[in-house]
């Protein structure tokens, strides 16, 4: 891809959107129709869930503008709710002017838990595990060829000795298992269940739950980036200026509060898995899991906090960072059964599921300006109120032209409620 800077996408009729999508991108006209009609068959769906019924569709749009690591990249963002793809494409290209989003991430390794009921003497049963780690090990790495070939694999053991708990003290044992480019839940489950008999022999107590955990802390992603200061001013709708150190400070002091506070670290936080998800569903992957661990790293010193941190440089600009799990895969799950989601993986281009993290935690971070930027100058309804004003037309009966006509007047009027929407609707009717 040579650029992400689509100038006017977003004015495109449909047909030529697509039609530039594919021109950036170089996907196939079967792969751009798989994001068209909603890509999964009925037939798929009834091979993937119980008493299925039908398929559910959700708006597809692309996130513009973005650099991750020197990468244009085109974003494909799967959600319903007006402003994130707007909001994060328009950051995206604030942070382009400073280089770009850049992203580490740990090695892909998840933790399966095995919890090890019924045991006299804890302490020399943790004893007589560790002694037999490498064995526990070698074992683990019998299970899954396929992910050894891959490179993956068990890493290591840790026990922890839980004192107290409702019912008494136990031991949990963590596997620590490298699952390379999968998502890993099926992999860590099943390296668990094969591994307890074991664990049953050398501790002589009883494995209970053998299930991996979704607060995947050493699969981290990270991204930073840094908005040079004269991007950030401007000027508002109703005329009010606002200079880049006024906004760059805004957002500082608006974060300040999600660092310091549960209330707002929620919602904050929430806004990151704004850009999270979009590209977690698009892709295929779980995003019940990723949602699971965002939440409880944020709330991994004891105390529910936000999972970004922003400040400034040196030289006045401003400087964003976001790091949680990120359990994704490029194989296994729906990722290669989904044909949306397929095409949204070639659209990437990911070769590894580290990269395709990089990404979504970059996204995660654009999506996170956009609400504290809108926040912290003037305010989050302005950009947020155009696309619902629509979707409350919509609700209130509007069709074909009708809906753009009572939109824009509900915006007109700075009241877009659906008992105005009808009143609109009916004095054109
Ligand atoms: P999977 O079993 O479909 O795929 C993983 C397998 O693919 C590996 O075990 C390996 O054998 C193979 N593989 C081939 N090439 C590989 C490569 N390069 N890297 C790694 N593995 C490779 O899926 P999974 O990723 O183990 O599990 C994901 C699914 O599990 C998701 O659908 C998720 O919703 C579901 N799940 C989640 C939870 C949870 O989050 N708590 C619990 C149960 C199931």
């Amino acid at each position: 891809m040579t650029t992400s800077r689509i100038v006017g996408f977003y004015n495109l009729p449909l047909g030529q959107r697509l039609k530039k999508l594919a021109e950036a991108s170089g996907l196939t006209t079967e792969e751009i129709i798989a994001f068209q009609v909603s890509g999964l068959t009925m037939a798929q769906a009834d091979h993937m869930v119980e008493n299925a019924i039908g398929t559910f569709a959700l708006p597809l749009g692309i996130g513009l503008n973005f650099i991750v690591n020197g990468r244009e990249l085109l974003i494909p963002m799967a959600i319903e709710e007006p402003s994130v793809i707007a909001g994060a494409s328009f950051m995206a290209k604030l942070v382009r002017a400073g280089g770009g989003f850049n992203t580490t991430t740990t090695e892909p390794e998840m933790i399966g838990q095995m919890q090890v009921l019924d045991i006299q003497d804890l302490f020399s049963a943790s004893v007589k595990l560790l002694e037999q780690k490498p064995q526990l090990l070698a074992e683990a790495n019998t299970i899954d060829p396929v992910l050894m070939k891959s490179g993956g694999g068990a890493r290591d053991l840790e026990i922890r000795i839980i004192e107290d708990s409702p019912i008494g003290p136990f031991l949990v044992v963590h596997l620590i298992y490298d699952v390379r480019d999968a998502m890993g839940a099926n992999a860590v489950n099943t390296a668990c269940e094969k591994l307890a008999p074991r664990v049953e022999q050398i501790t002589g107590g009883r494995v209970h739950l053998r299930i991996l955990s979704n607060l995947a802390d050493r699969r981290l992603a990270k991204a930073q980036c840094t908005v040079p200061l004269n991007e950030l001013g401007f000027t508002d709708a109703d005329g009010r200026v606002f200079t880049g150190g006024q906004v760059r400070d805004g957002i500082i002091e608006a974060w300040a509060l999600a660092a310091v506070d549960p209330y707002r670290a929620a919602t904050h936080n929430k806004g990151i898995m704004n850009g999270v998800d979009a590209v977690i569903i698009a892709t295929g992957n779980d995003w019940r899991a990723i949602e699971a661990g965002a939440h409880a790293y944020a709330a991994s010193d004891g105390r529910y906090t936000s999972l970004s941190i922003w400040g400034k440089d040196k030289n006045g600009n401003l400087t964003g960072e976001v790091e949680m799990p990120m359990a994704v895969g490029i194989i296994g799950g729906a990722t290669k059964v989904n044909p949306t989601a397929i095409a949204a993986l070639k659209l990437l281009g990911v070769k590894t599921a580290s990269e395709l993290a990089g990404i979504i935690v970059s996204v995660g971070l654009a999506q996170n300006l956009a609400a504290l930027r809108a926040l912290a100058t003037e305010g989050i309804q302005r950009g947020h109120m155009s696309l619902h004003a629509r979707q409350v037309a919509i609700t209130a009966g509007a069709t074909g032209v009708l809906i753009e006509k009572v939109a824009a007047q509900m915006i007109a009027e700075k009241t877009v409620r659906i008992d105005r929407a009808e009143e609109i609707l009916k004095s054109f009717q």
